[in-house]
Formats: C-alpha cells, sequence, structure tokens
C-alpha cells in the first residue's frame, strides 16, 4: 500500500449500521471500498417489515440522542428534517406485585436523580427512596469502581432501586439484567460523573440537564429504516461495490476469504463472531423474540400505559421483557396506521427456551395484562428473532473493528465508534 494512495482497497465485512457507516466514512476519504453482506438485505438490526399493511421498523426503532451523533449523523443523510421525538408521555413499570406505575420522569437508564421525588416514591415506596436518598452521604468513591451497573447502583442506592426501577429499563433497552452490563457501556461516562459531581443524583441530574433539550431518544418521520435506505444510495453514489448474500469466512490483517476467493485489502471487521481471535472462548449472541401486533380498539387511542411498558424480573403473569405501544410512541406512525394500533413485545428466547411462535401466541394475553384492559380484534401479527452480538473479547492486533460487538448495544454507540475507528483508518496511510 502507498502512503497516502487513494487507491487503497478497503474490504468491509458486515452491512449492518456499523458497515455501512464506516464504507460511507472510508469512501469519502477515497478509498476503494468493497462491502460484503451474508445476507440477501443491507442493515442488520435494522429492517422494515409491513404489518397489517402498516409499515414498520422491525428492529431498533429510536436512537439515544446524547451527544447528538445519531442526529447529526442522520442530518449528514438528508434526514435532518425528519427526525421526530415520540410523545410526552412517560413509560410504564410493571411490577412484582403485578401493578403498574410510570416510570419516574428524571432518570438515567432508570437511576433516580432525586430520590425523593413523589413519582419515585410511588414507583419504589417511601422506605426504600429514602435509603435511595442516603447516597448523597456517600463519598464519591463508594462504588466507583463498580463492574456492573447493577452494582454500582445497589451500592449507593440499595437494592430496591435496581430491581424495581434500573433493571427493568436495563432489560428493555440492552436485553440483558442491571447485574450483567458492564457500567462503562450502560452509561458511558457515568463513573467519571459520579467522581467529579459527588453523588449519583447529582451525576445524573448534570447528565440531564447535559442532554439536548427533550426526550432521551428520538426517531425518524418513516422509520429508523431511513438511515439504511439513505446509507445504501450514498455508497452507490460514492463508487462502493456491495456484494450481498457474501458470507465471509476467513479474515486476517491483510484480507479475506469469501466464496473460496481470497482477496487482498485492509480489513474492517462489522460483523460479531468474525475476526476473534480466540472464536471458542467468546460468549453466545443472545436472542429475543419480537412480536408485532396490529390491533383493533378504539379504547386504546387514550394510551392506557404511555409509551409502552417496562416488565420488572418477576413480575406475575407475563412472559414478554418489555411492550411497546408504537402508535402512542411515534404521532406520526399514527397518522399512516388508519386507527389501527401497533404493539410490539419483545421475549428473551434463550432465557425461557422459548420458540418463536410460542410467543405469538402469548402475545394477546401479554399485552391485555400489560395495558390493563382487554385486546381487541388482532388484525395482523409478525414475529422476528434477532441475534445480539456479546462483547468481542478476543480481538487480533492490527485488525480494525467496529459495530455492536465492539461498540456495545445502539445506534449512537455503533454510529458514533464506526464514524471514528474509519477516520483512523484513513490517518493510518495518510501523509504526515
Ligand atoms: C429488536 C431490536 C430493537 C432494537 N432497538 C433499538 C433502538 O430502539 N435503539 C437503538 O439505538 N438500538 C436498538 N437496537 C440495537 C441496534 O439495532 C444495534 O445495536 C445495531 O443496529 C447494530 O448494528 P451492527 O452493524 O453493529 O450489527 P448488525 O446490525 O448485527 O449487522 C451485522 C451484519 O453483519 C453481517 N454478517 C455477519 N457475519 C458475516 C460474515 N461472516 N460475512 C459477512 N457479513 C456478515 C450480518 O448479516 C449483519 O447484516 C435494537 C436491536 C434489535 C434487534
Amino acid at each position: 500500500m502507498t502512503p497516502g494512495s487513494s487507491t487503497v482497497r478497503v474490504l468491509v465485512v458486515g452491512g449492518g449500521i456499523a458497515g455501512l457507516v464506516a464504507a460511507r466514512r472510508l469512501a469519502l476519504g477515497g478509498r476503494d471500498v468493497t462491502l460484503f453482506e451474508a445476507s440477501d438485505r443491507l442493515g442488520g438490526q435494522v429492517a422494515r417489515h409491513t404489518v397489517g399493511g402498516i409499515d414498520l421498523d422491525a428492529g431498533a426503532e429510536s436512537f439515544a440522542t446524547r451527544r447528538g451523533t445519531v442526529a447529526d449523523f442522520a442530518a449528514q443523510l438528508r434526514l435532518g428534517d425528519d427526525i421526530v421525538p415520540p410523545a410526552e408521555l412517560p413509560a410504564w413499570l410493571y411490577r412484582v406485585d403485578g401493578t403498574a406505575k410510570p416510570l419516574p420522569a428524571t432518570s438515567v437508564l432508570g437511576i433516580p436523580g432525586m430520590a425523593l421525588a413523589p413519582d419515585v416514591v410511588d414507583a419504589i415506596g417511601l422506605r426504600a427512596a429514602m435509603r435511595a436518598q442516603l447516597e448523597l452521604l456517600l463519598p464519591s468513591f463508594i462504588g466507583s469502581r463498580s463492574a456492573t451497573i447493577g452494582e454500582l447502583v445497589r451500592r449507593r442506592m440499595g437494592s430496591a432501586v435496581v430491581e424495581q426501577l434500573v433493571d427493568p429499563v436495563v432489560r428493555g433497552v440492552h436485553s440483558t439484567s442491571a447485574d450483567e452490563l458492564p457500567l462503562d457501556r450502560a452509561v458511558p461516562g457515568l463513573r467519571a460523573a459520579l467522581l467529579r459531581d459527588g453523588s449519583l443524583m447529582h451525576a445524573v441530574r448534570g447528565m440531564r440537564a447535559a442532554a439536548p433539550a427533550g426526550s432521551q431518544v428520538a426517531g425518524i418521520r418513516g422509520g429508523i429504516v431511513r438511515l439504511v435506505d439513505e446509507l445504501t444510495t450514498d455508497l452507490q453514489r460514492f463508487g462502493v461495490e456491495i456484494r450481498l448474500n457474501s458470507p465471509v469466512s476467513e479474515v486476517t490483517s491483510d484480507g479475506l476469504t469469501v466464496g473460496g476467493e481470497r482477496l487482498v485489502g485492509q480489513v474492517l471487521v462489522a460483523a460479531s463472531g468474525v475476526g476473534d481471535s480466540d472464536p471458542d472462548s467468546s460468549a453466545p449472541a443472545r436472542r429475543i423474540t419480537v412480536i408485532t401486533l396490529v390491533i383493533e380498539q378504539p379504547e386504546l387511542d387514550a394510551a392506557p400505559r404511555g409509551t409502552g411498558v417496562l416488565v420488572a424480573a418477576g413480575a406475575p403473569g407475563v412472559t414478554a421483557r418489555a411492550l411497546t405501544h408504537l402508535t402512542v410512541k411515534w404521532p406520526w406512525l399514527a397518522e399512516r396506521s388508519g386507527g389501527l394500533h401497533a404493539l410490539r413485545l419483545s421475549y428473551d428466547s434463550d432465557v425461557i427456551g422459548l420458540e418463536a411462535s410460542h410467543a405469538l401466541d402469548l402475545a394477546p394475553a401479554d399485552a391485555a395484562t400489560l395495558l390493563g384492559m382487554p385486546v381487541g380484534r388482532v388484525v395482523d401479527a409478525a414475529s422476528v428473532t434477532w441475534e445480539r452480538s456479546a462483547p468481542r473479547t478476543h480481538a487480533v492486533d492490527g485488525m480494525h473493528y467496529v459495530g455492536e460487538a465492539d461498540a456495545g448495544t445502539g445506534l449512537a454507540a455503533v454510529i458514533g465508534q464506526a464514524e471514528a475507528e474509519a477516520e483512523a483508518l484513513l490517518a493510518e496511510d495518510r501523509p504526515d
């Protein structure tokens, strides 16, 4: 490779959001890019499906607004005017005692910013709220070395806050428990903010104040999948060669093998399970099944449980771990749904050994329990099972990695890291 050459070939493995973002950045930097995608479509966990005649996101349906990463990127893709906030309604919690309460308003990943706020006391009870309030008296180093978000919150605020607030939110967002989610992946910067601000509650309030005005998440009118549509347009425009149905079987730092053919070039891995130095020791991917129900029931117009319901571990009579009331959460979607309601229920397939067809059977009753009212006529239903990447534990020296296994879950983390890693690769052979 010639330093500074504009014809250095880069081989990108994986056509999910991470691979698409990195390929675009590399092509803009003058690289000759070929992208290999194992399946017959681009987008990975960002995809579209039509249920009951309504076009819906089948995977990711929102993004975190922190640091403006996704919104800035979407603007580069000509989608800036279509970024929309969700409805200003709370999400709810379905609790171990079988009752449902709105999630406290001032919180980050369920961690309350004001333990004695009425909505916190209502959600966890006065005794647990008073225990949480005591964290203001603890020195800031207590819990600051915690490995997981669960450990941090338990040490500073007590178990009730973990079990009744943080864990249901973590399960809903990250498909894992608070005691398994590494702290720095859960809320990047929280550890440093705790030490700087002196308490967890002050750190949470500081993060909330620093976030862009409005909600912690946003969507795109027409669906998150429009990111994939626009990225694909750009890759075609910038001359990226896209090879679908092309599973890469082997990667090294100077090339890869696909369909028995060996190709030479710089490699950027954007797929979990590819390029591990020790594949046998990697944690398996987790499977989640998403059931979408399209329902005819005018009573749901009243949004009985806001934008949706997160389920506490051990809550009775429900197998789903979260319900999203899509047509309440996204007003643009309600405008296009002809009065029908779209509900999404998420199931941890591995935890409960659940087959997708079984989840489809359970979903209407789970929806009724979580919404606190019978569900009406199910017009249509769909089931999609996804694999969520486990963190990569064994990287090969000198190889470039992007995507969920390396950046953490979620579009904000994935897009930010893919852009940064592609820039790093470009800088490697840029003349000084
Ligand atoms: C149901 C669901 C809801 C979600 N909701 C949200 C949300 O609301 N907000 C949010 O921010 N995030 C959400 N996420 C998470 C977010 O979608 C992901 O973190 C992100 O899309 C991951 O992108 P990625 O490119 O790293 O991985 P992926 O999307 O998994 O892409 C990897 C790609 O690599 C391909 N591949 C694999 N092996 C090979 C190989 N050997 N050769 C070639 N190609 C290969 C795969 O086919 C795939 O296309 C959700 C995810 C799911 C499943």
